[in-house]
């Protein structure tokens, strides 16, 4: 199979470009010219490399970049930046970027870079499937989930739900969050289906437990910590 490229890039010349360019060197690749849709495909679809421009309408590149990390989604990133711009380079790297280029740039500086991604991280052993906090281990591929190594047996919305918290951990989540991303429904205030579904959570993960994990942050939302103190 060919190495799928995803690239976002919304300067439809520079986009078809490199389309293009790559494709003579049997790449596969997809566009997206907004952070949003680049940031479904990113999503929905496995690639091999993302190259991504900073200026995108809607999303830019760095936080396509920390939401896709925030997602364990560790695909090599490559981001595109205009001349001079350290501070974007830096920021690109603080939010998971693997490399850079400088634009304007040749085809083949950016076949380079590929390459050599692609080198390192088929070099790489392949990342064990496991969310870690300091107490709670979950398996995302055998849905094993420990707290303290004691086995905790959860369904598969709380287990959802469980996950979703530790990939925002330290972060207030709102119930408008979950509802929307755990659930797939808009947040209807009239439904109290969020909270019934936290307590059921906090009675597998928490109630046995001396520190809590998940708190609430009254009329914000949830917080989950398990800070390494
Ligand atoms: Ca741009």
């Amino acid at each position: 199979m060919n190495i799928q490229v995803l690239i976002i890039e919304d300067e439809p010349k520079t986009a078809q470009s490199l389309k293009q360019g790559l494709e003579e060197y049997h790449y596969e690749v997809d566009l997206a010219y907004d952070g949003h849709f680049g940031l479904r495909l990113a999503k929905e679809k496995k690639y091999d490399i993302i190259v991504t421009d900073i200026i995108l309408p809607y999303l830019n590149g760095i936080e396509i970049c920390k939401e896709l990390r925030g997602l364990g989604i560790q695909t090599p990133i490559i981001i595109l930046t205009a001349l001079g711009n350290t501070d974007d380079v830096v920021m690109g790297f603080d939010a998971g970027a693997d490399d850079y280029l400088t634009k304007p740039f040749e085809l083949k500086e950016l076949l380079v870079r590929i390459r050599a991604l692609l080198k390192r991280s088929s070099n790489a052993p392949l990342p064990p499937n496991i969310l870690r906090t300091k107490e709670i281990e979950v398996n995302l591929d055998t849905r094993l989930v420990l707290r303290n190594g004691k086995r905790i047996e959860l369904t598969p919305k709380e287990f959802a739900l469980l996950v979703f918290f530790i990939r925002h951990r330290g972060k207030v989540v709102s119930k408008s969050d979950i509802a929307d991303k755990v659930w797939d429904i808009d947040f209807d205030t009239g439904t109290n289906v969020i909270e019934v579904y936290v307590n059921y959570l906090r009675k597998k993960i928490d109630k046995d437990f001396e520190k809590k994990l998940i708190h609430t942050q009254f009329g914000l939302g949830y917080v989950f910590k398990d800070d390494e103190q």
